[in-house]
């Protein structure tokens, strides 16, 4: 369970959608390393934006894995997108887990920077890159949790999770109060 107050309960919402239609400050997309686009909601990101996306993301030479860059999000809703890589899983001894966290946490270190107040996210490298969903979900809830106890941006963090059981998952790991 997040080691969370009540406050920062408040700020993380999970919702069952598609992430490219989040009414949002940024939305976060589980890039690849060389951020020229790939399938998965990384796929899904750059046909809602437009092609001018890509043109950014060619001009920004890569993003090393756990590491995030920001672009603008052109004809999305949201008016950043922050790319982020998360690690491909093996068998969670090779730094998967402090990778995947860090992925989380250098996508609200720009968030932050860029001083947006909301922020969705994607199940980062539960798909292709095939991190088990619960011990993912695990992550990537606590490392917001964690953030958020301890800075004032982003307000809201919203987990979007494609599927009914991606939601069902992160239910257990949301508790309302
Ligand atoms: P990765 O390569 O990091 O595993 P994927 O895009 O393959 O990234 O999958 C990450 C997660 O995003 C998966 O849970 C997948 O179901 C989900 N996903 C795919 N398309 C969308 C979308 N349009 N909105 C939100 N989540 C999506």
């Amino acid at each position: 369970m997040i080691p969370a107050n009540s406050n920062t309960l408040t700020r993380i919402e999970i919702v069952q959608g598609n992430i490219v239609n989040q009414q949002v400050d940024a939305i976060v997309n589980a890039a690849n390393t060389t951020l020229l686009g790939g399938g998965g909601v990384d796929g899904a990101i750059h046909r809602a934006a437009g092609p001018e996306l890509l043109a950014e993301c060619r001009s920004l030479g890569g993003c090393p894995t756990g590491e995030a860059r920001i672009t603008s999000g052109y004809r999305l809703p949201a008016r950043h997108v922050i790319h982020t890589v998360g690690p491909v899983y093996r068998d969670g001894r090779h730094r998967e887990p402090e990778l995947l966290a860090s992925a989380y946490r250098s996508s609200l270190a720009l968030a932050e920077e860029y001083r947006c107040r909301t922020l969705a996210f994607p199940a980062i490298s539960t798909g292709a890159y095939g991190y088990p969903k619960e011990e993912a979900a695990r992550i990537a809830t606590s490392a917001v949790a964690a953030w958020l106890e301890e800075h004032a941006l982003p307000e809201k963090v919203t987990f979007v999770l494609f599927s009914a059981e991606d939601y069902n998952i992160y239910e257990k790991f949301v508790k309302k109060k």
